[in-house]
């Protein structure tokens, strides 16, 4: 073996899970197996025990000792990829059979790993790349509209902001969750903050541009944002609860989480529903804006679907792993969902805005730029409780509360 100077085998090794039965353990043992070519003489294959740090450690060795071996540049090989017996019962997807990065990577490997096909992959672009688009068309209205003095375009200010960082924020969580079990659930956290606190840019904007006029000046139209606010803090609650319900009862921990999102939704597209209710009985004027939001609703419910179904892939598991999976299609629905919900405000605030100031009164910043940045606060104190109950829980400290319900 040493005399064919063939001691860093790791570019034509596979990987393969350690241990007899069950899942991954917490001294992550694992195995990394080479299959000379010797072993048609009765050498090998050679099987080397990786711990905690082991693969680092031997990928540096081998970096190191390229040159030494000869080895050629093009032999740098990517990351392999697990089959879902293979990674924690926590990261493993309904009806998704392979794809799965290390469920152990560095933070250098998840971003490396973008451009790598895995089943996280159209996942991280279908959002990273609606982020810049979003983030255009709010430079574009930075530079036609006045949103540091004029108090009318600070629900639109908000909702842009907002409909740049969710996005954003998801593309973030699906590189960098494949860390460890704890950054997984904590990345999810993140997104799940963000989606909530975009519900609330949603009811800023609907509660300012969108109000049916009859329901301008009203009880619900000062409460709307309060409301909303409160509504995101239950919906980052109940989501990031719903990931320790999972491993326990994964029909429950589904139910929480779309009821979490949906909640908030009804609550928010309220006065949309009353006036695309009144236009149906002839009550209104059919207008650019209104066609934009129905677009979105089509795409709203589209994604719910998605989201709850899982179809494609249950239908034939492993054949959507890469590409055409629910959460992509989600992903993609979702955005576009977004798109037509941005002309319908952008439209709604530029044609309404001489009578929404005259019956209503120019937004106030508490209830603007105030309510997000409450929100902003809040979520994350959130985000940080149920991380800390996480890391808590690793610890072994684990309050009783959750203790049942926690299993990995
Ligand atoms: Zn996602």
């Amino acid at each position: 073996m040493l005399r064919d100077r063939k001691l860093f085998p790791v570019w034509r090794g596979i990987w393969a899970r350690g241990g007899s039965s069950g899942g991954w353990t917490e001294t992550w043992e694992r195995c990394l197996r080479w299959d000379s070519p010797a072993a048609r003489r009765g050498v090998g294959p050679i099987w080397l025990v990786l711990c905690r740090g082991g693969r680092a450690t031997l990928t540096q060795v081998c970096e190191r000792g390229r040159g030494a071996i000869g080895l050629p540049s093009h032999l740098r090989v990517l990351p392999p990829l697990f089959n879902i017996h293979q990674v924690p019962k926590v990261v493993q997807e309904d009806s998704i059979m392979s794809g799965y990065r290390d469920p152990y990577s560095t933070a250098l490997d998840c971003v490396l790993s973008s451009f790598q096909i895995h089943n996280e992959t159209i996942n991280i672009w279908t959002h990273f790349l609606p982020t810049w688009y979003f983030v255009w068309r709010l430079a574009v209205l930075c530079s036609c509209l006045d949103f540091g003095s004029d108090p009318y375009c600070w629900p639109l200010l908000v909702y842009m902001l907002l409909i740049c960082v969710y996005p954003f924020t998801s593309s973030c969580a699906h590189t960098f969750s494949a860390m460890s079990t704890e950054t997984y659930h904590i990345c999810f956290f993140f997104d799940y903050g963000a989606l909530s606190l975009y519900s609330l840019g949603c009811a800023i904007s609907y509660g300012h541009y969108v109000m049916p006029e009859c329901w301008v000046n009203s009880g619900l139209q000062r409460w709307f944002v309060p409301v909303a606010l409160l509504n995101s803090l239950f919906c980052t609650s109940l989501s990031c609860y719903s990931r320790f319900v999972e491993l326990w009862d994964p029909q429950r921990s589904k139910v929480l989480r779309t009821a979490a999102f949906v909640v908030p939704f009804i609550f928010d597209t309220m006065p949309l529903f009353y006036r695309i209710v009144l236009c149906c009985g002839g009550g209104c004027t059919h207008t650019q804006a209104l066609s934009s939001h129905c677009y979105h609703l089509v795409f709203a419910f589209l994604t719910c679907f998605l989201f709850t179904s899982h179809l494609p892939e249950r239908l034939a598991p492993g054949r959507f792993d890469y590409f055409g999976h629910s959460h992509q299609l989600f992903h993609v629905s979702a955005v576009v969902g977004t798109h037509f919900q941005m002309e319908g405000v952008l439209a709604d605030m530029l044609s309404r805005r001489s009578w929404l100031l005259d019956h209503g009164g120019p937004p106030s910043f508490l209830w603007t730029i105030g309510a997000l940045l409450m929100g902003l606060v809040l979520n994350l104190l959130i985000i940080g409780l149920f991380s800390g109950l996480l890391l808590w829980k690793r610890s072994g400290h684990f309050p009783l509360f959750f203790k049942k319900t926690v299993k990995d």
